[in-house]
């Protein structure tokens, strides 16, 4: 599917045209264009043979049936991996790819390992969310939730990304609230910026995973360019720009962060500000271990007994490699 064509093709009719065919893409979810009820044949036809509405994807369902996995082929023949989450209190969320591969190369995470391939394009971001739409459409069922936690870093894509949610979030298409957007970012200064100046509410979630620099840097590179004392600056001005709470996930890696010390730390970077942290189990990549249940009780301990939020992540689709971080193609 490709929706930059689509518009070329109707800029050749009537304005109305290109109204009558979003409609149907984002709030009809027709799959063909023969589905359509109000474009005339000829256009139906002209559509389906310049730019067909099929996606490309195959699936994985994880044992419970709680998770799905989709990798979607793009035109140039890369994939890239999409997952639907459902969950129990009725949510139905999609962690979206911002792009194919990473550059970021986080120890911890199997995108990071595969390397930066290209971003992908406004329609290849929606795409994502269409094809599963379309998938709970048969069920009777609705997207809640997207968060940015797939494949890629959304702000080194910043235009795409905030293009594809404004249209996501459109009124007269897909209408979902902005509220219901997350974008995680390993801490890319600027985007956190831009970000804040944006007159769109959605979710910022930053990806601490330690509480100083000396750790970071090893595990995530990016810590390098943009030490967490930016980073942090950066998090707080959003947050008084915006009055939005922040998110800070925090993988739990034994022997690497998951010490008494290093929830001290945390609770100290934490306390009294509008964050909150959310505990996220380690999802095996081949390097490193997940820290235990009882390490990630008393970490969490602490940082309670500090008065700190805190959260914790429970782990979808590991069986299908649809977990955070599992994400790098190695069904084809
Ligand atoms: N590039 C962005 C968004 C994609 S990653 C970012 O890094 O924030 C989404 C989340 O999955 C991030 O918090 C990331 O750190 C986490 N993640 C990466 N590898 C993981 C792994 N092996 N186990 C658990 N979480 C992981
Ligand atoms: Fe890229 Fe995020 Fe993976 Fe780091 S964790 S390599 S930033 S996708």
């Amino acid at each position: 599917m490709n929706i930059e064509k689509i518009k070329e093709v109707l800029e050749e009719h009537q304005g109305f045209r290109l109204k009558q065919a979003e409609k149907n893409i984002y709030l009809d979810l027709i799959d063909d264009w023969q589905q359509s009820t109000v474009l005339p044949s000829n256009i139906k036809e002209e559509l389906n043979k310049e730019c067909p509405i099929s996606i490309e994807a195959d699936l994985f369902s994880s044992k419970n049936k709680k998770t799905v996995k989709a990798v979607i082929n793009l035109e140039d023949g890369l994939k890239i991996e999409a997952v639907l989450m459902k969950n129990r209190d009725g949510r139905n969320t999609i962690c979206v790819s911002s792009q194919v591969g990473c550059s970021l190369g986080c120890k911890f995470c199997a995108t990071g390992k595969m390397g930066f391939k290209r971003n992908l394009t406004f329609s290849e971001i929606v795409e994502q969310v269409i094809f599963f739409a379309r998938l709970l459409k048969k069920e009777d069922e609705k997207i809640t939730n997207i968060v940015f936690m797939g494949m890629g870093e959304p702000f080194l894509n910043y235009d795409n990304v905030l293009k594809a949610i404004r249209k996501l979030n459109d009124k007269d298409g897909f209408n979902l609230g902005s509220r219901n957007f997350s974008i995680s970012t390993a801490g890319v200064v600027e985007g956190i910026k831009k970000l804040s100046s944006e007159k769109l509410q959605v979710n910022l979630a930053l990806s601490l995973h330690a509480p100083n620099n000396t750790i970071r840097s090893e595990i995530m590179p990016i810590n390098k360019r943009y030490p967490l004392d930016n980073v942090l600056k950066a998090v707080d001005d959003y947050i008084e720009k915006t009055g939005r709470r922040v998110m800070f996930e925090y993988i739990m890696i034994k022997g690497v962060n998951d010490s008494n010390k290093e929830a001290e730390e945390i609770a100290k970077i934490v306390k009294g500000k509008l964050y909150f942290v959310n505990l996220i189990p380690y999802n095996s990549t081949g390097v490193f271990e997940a820290s235990s249940q009882e390490r990630t009780a008393s970490f969490r301990k602490i940082l309670e007994e500090r008065g700190v939020s805190v959260t914790q992540r429970f782990s979808f689709g590991k069986d299908i490699e649809g977990a955070c971080g599992q994400l790098a193609n190695k069904n084809k």
